[in-house]
């Protein structure tokens, strides 16, 4: 069922007129007739409306550093920050010495009353001699909670002195939760200190292989990064870094070495994607790998990109290969899943990522929307110029980086660039709403009411989100599939990660469960009869 301004109109009335007025902007009915719809995102959450958003540290640490396995990752502040993001993000990693994967730990300076009143950098200079003691790791990076700037520690300073002490890369990343308005502040302050702070800091002046690879902005929720590190692997890729899924401190270091870039989350990865190309000419090519139409074309650019004839044809062996493998495999479900529809509502890329995978199985997304992604993932990078910083975004410093002197590398001729423009996606995305049908509903900064409101209207059969509006769907009867940590299931990239999607999304609607929702009383008469008089 498609939504009409009247419906949206009666949403926005219960606001308050200042609230409805702030909502109205964030939320679009997409008219293709209209070309580019403007939607304003990446601004300030209105306080009280209970938004699904998390802070920049969230972001910094616990999205994009975070997954760095032989780094230990340190959060500066009281217990909270560290203990709720200890091993909630699903980012797996593998190391082949296990002494040097320290994913499992949560390690913080547990400040107390009296570091807030006397400041905590010597608590902190002690946790680190600490862990160089006790683990040894590659490198440590330090994360700022709220109170950490408020109290004035200069982490920067401590950071600075413990690495000349110890001789190993420890790096400080001032990313207090109110920075900024979402996690998108944090990856921001992130990208900028694994920019100047690790990437060129290996002594690799040439890639290993002819066809060297990063993976930017892939997290390795469930296992994804490995599902799509098997496909390049079997094509004949590469792959010198992944940013940062089962990524390590040691691959990260070369990362300039690489040929191409490949963007999957473009929110979270676009601004060293951009310093990369800039400091050491490697273009970048957004991708998706989450469905197989998607995966298929990503594999198509890239071997287009390389523009080897050996390449193009082992990639496409490659992907005759995996379809004739999955495709009896996904029939029953597509049969399962056929004529459905679906809410697609996550952080800042799948929302857009997942859209295809749902059409692939026949399930239509109704609603679409980001917690924190800016005005360019819903409307392409050429809106970039238009947008202009407010106050919550000037606060997030912009790293101004300049060509290598010596590392500054053409990766392809400048006209073959221009050529490569015109055909693939190089340095370049087009944003979700492009992709969008007619009639949907797109949302920036859902909030619970809202969610609410929409799932009366609309009645998706399928609501993915996250952990904290998994159960509203559920108590009003409709299945969930959570798209931040796959409901511990994964991987979904991929050619066997959209078999495992299909089969979890098809199995959530054949659960038995859903036919016991309405009590047999609200359904019908439990006793039919008629009264017979008395003879
Ligand atoms: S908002 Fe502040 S206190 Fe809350 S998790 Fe983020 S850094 Fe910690």
């Amino acid at each position: 069922m498609a939504l009409n301004p009247k419906d949206l109109e009666e949403i926005l009335g219960q606001y308050p007129a200042k609230v409805k007025r702030n909502r109205k902007k964030h939320i679009l009915i997409r008219d293709s007739a209209r070309g580019r719809q403007e939607i304003e995102a990446n601004t300030r959450t209105i306080p009280g409306i209970i938004t699904n958003r998390g802070c920049a540290f969230a972001g910094c640490k616990g999205v994009v550093l975070g997954p760095l396995k032989d780094v230990v990752h340190i959060v500066h502040g009281p217990i909270g920050c560290a203990y709720y993001s200890w091993l909630t993000r699903r980012n797996k990693a593998k190391a082949a010495d296990p002494k040097k994967n320290f994913l499992a730990y949560c390690v913080s300076t547990d400040l107390q009353e009296s570091d807030i009143v006397f400041g905590g950098e010597k608590k902190l200079a002690r946790l680190i001699d600490e862990v160089v003691e006790i683990f040894q790791p590659n490198a440590i990076t330090i994360s700022a909670t709220c109170p950490v700037g408020l109290i004035g520690d200069d982490i920067q300073m401590v950071a600075k002195k413990a690495q000349e002490k110890h001789g190993i890369s420890i790096i400080a990343f001032s990313c207090e939760g109110y920075r900024g308005v979402s996690q998108s502040a944090g990856h921001h302050i992130a990208n900028n200190g694994l920019m100047e702070h690790v990437i060129g800091l290996g002594d690799r002046e040439e890639p290993p292989h002819e066809y060297t690879v990063n993976i930017l902005g892939e997290y390795n929720i469930g296992g994804d990064s490995w599902e799509v590190h098997r496909i390049l692997h079997e094509i004949g890729y590469h792959v010198q870094a992944v940013m940062t899924g089962d990524g390590s401190f040691v691959d990260l270091k070369d990362a300039h070495v690489a040929r191409l870039n490949l963007v999957q989350c473009h929110r979270s990865i676009n601004y060293i994607a951009d310093m990369l190309e800039k400091k050491y000419g490697t273009p970048w090519l957004k991708v998706n790998f989450i469905g197989i139409r998607a995966t298929c074309e990503s594999l198509r650019h890239m071997a287009l990109y390389f523009g080897d004839e050996k390449l193009m044809r082992r990639t496409e062996q490659v992907i005759a290969r995996e379809l004739a493998r999955i495709e009896p495999l996904l029939e029953p479900y597509r049969k399962i899943c056929q004529g459905k529809t679906a809410f697609c509502f996550v952080g800042g890329s799948r929302g857009h990522h997942y859209q295809g995978l749902y059409e692939e199985l026949g399930i239509k997304t109704v609603l679409a929307g980001y917690e924190f992604a800016h005005r360019d993932d819903y409307e392409g990078r050429d809106v970039l110029p238009e947008i202009k910083p407010d106050a919550d975004s000037k606060n997030i410093p912009d790293l101004h980086v300049l060509p290598d002197e010596r590392r500054y590398r053409l990766k392809i001729p400048r006209e073959r660039m221009e050529e490569l423009k015109g055909k693939i996606p190089l340095s370049y995305y087009k944003g979700m709403n492009a992709d969008m049908a007619d009639g949907s509903i797109i949302v920036d900064d859902l909030n619970h009411y809202e969610t609410e409101e929409f799932i009366r209207l609309l009645r998706p059969d399928i609501f993915s989100s996250g952990i904290k509006d998994k159960y509203i769907p559920h108590k009003m009867g409709i299945p969930s599939k959570q798209l931040h940590n796959y409901d511990y299931s994964g991987p979904y990239a991929g050619f066997n990660g959209a078999v495992n999607f299909a089969r979890d999304v098809a199995m959530s609607f054949v659960i038995p469960a859903w036919n016991y929702v309405v009590p047999p009383w609200r359904q019908g008469p439990l006793l039919e009869g008629v009264v017979e008089e008395a003879k």
